[in-house]
């Protein structure tokens, strides 16, 4: 099956000079998904981009099963351990826990509803968007979370604005990322703050060096994987994307997680090899604060 790398455009930067990467293929749902790099902003793509059907066998009610073991409601406990994704989140919502009480917040695919309860312990008024309807019934049922599919969402709040709209780890997922954050607008007033969270998986650290030798020394021409990541950014592309949406920003970190590297000592030579790379690559990152591979955001729309 040929890619058409003409037809196709960059997700963060637009341009059109995309080629062929040295990562492998993803086979999935009978297709061929190619990650294709960006020649102006370095970023990734995966290319075509799934269809309705596609998306259906990645984000159906099997990504989310485990939720329906959970007896009674679901419980949160924010102890998460170190370098852990969700912990960063939290952490960086904590910066600004004093702007939260009696403000309301939009969390746009909120999975299992964390960081909206988090929020509403720091007294924000909060409100849960996810894509799939089964998920979002099944959200209703063990939790006490107002969680709504965007559709529903946007006909039950279609006149009201919110004080803050969360993005987590979600924009990498979407194949026409710029439009949500065109369509969100609607939902926002001048001061509404974006607070934007999500991998970086083109950006510089010792961990990427070393998945990217790995990837080069084995030479796979495809892989049997769920392209779920369509975009994969750097720290600056990713900054270029939000200056682009027209966002101006007030606060841009990166930081570093163990995933998809072990977070913790396992019985395997190479997995051990893994983690303590993993774990320096972590502490070194601290000293560089352009390495890493997860990017925290916040910022306000520009022109409103
Ligand atoms: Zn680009």
């Amino acid at each position: 099956m040929a890619t058409n790398t003409t037809s196709v455009i960059c997700r963060i930067c637009s341009s059109s000079s995309l080629v062929e990467s040295y990562y492998p293929d993803a086979h999935f749902n009978e297709k061929i998904f190619k990650y294709l790099k960006c020649r102006k902003c370095d970023s990734f793509n995966v290319f075509p981009s799934p269809n309705e059907e596609d998306f259906k066998k990645m984000y159906g009610e099997e990504d989310h099963y485990y939720l329906k073991d959970v007896k009674g409601q679901l419980q949160y406990d924010f102890n998460y351990p170190f370098a852990h994704h969700q912990g960063y989140q939290i952490q960086f919502l904590e910066q600004i826990k004093n702007d939260l009480k009696g403000k309301t917040l939009l969390d746009y695919a909120c999975g299992s509803g964390f960081y909206m309860k988090y929020a509403e312990t720091l007294g924000a008024k909060v409100v849960g968007v996810e894509f799939d309807k089964k998920f979002v019934t099944l959200l209703r049922e063990k939790t006490d979370l107002d969680i709504y599919t965007f559709s529903e969402m946007k006909l039950k709040f279609a006149a009201e604005v919110f004080d803050f709209i969360h993005l987590g780890h979600i924009l990498e997922h979407l194949p026409e990322p710029f439009e949500l954050l065109e369509e969100l607008r609607m939902f926002a007033h001048k001061d509404t703050v974006f607070i934007i969270d999500g991998p970086l998986e083109r950006n510089s650290c010792l961990h990427r060096f070393y998945v990217d030798l790995g990837s080069r020394l084995k030479r796979k021409k495809y892989r049997d994987a769920v392209p779920q990541h369509l975009t994969l950014t750097t720290q600056k592309s990713q900054l270029l994307f939000f200056n682009r949406a027209g966002l101006k920003k007030e606060k841009y970190i990166v930081v570093e997680q163990y995933f998809p590297l072990p977070s913790k000592l396992e019985f395997s030579f190479g997995k051990m090899i893994s983690f303590f790379i993993a774990s320096f690559s972590i502490l070194l990152s601290k000293i560089v604060p352009k390495y890493g591979n997860v990017f925290h955001y916040r910022g306000k729309i520009n022109d409103l």
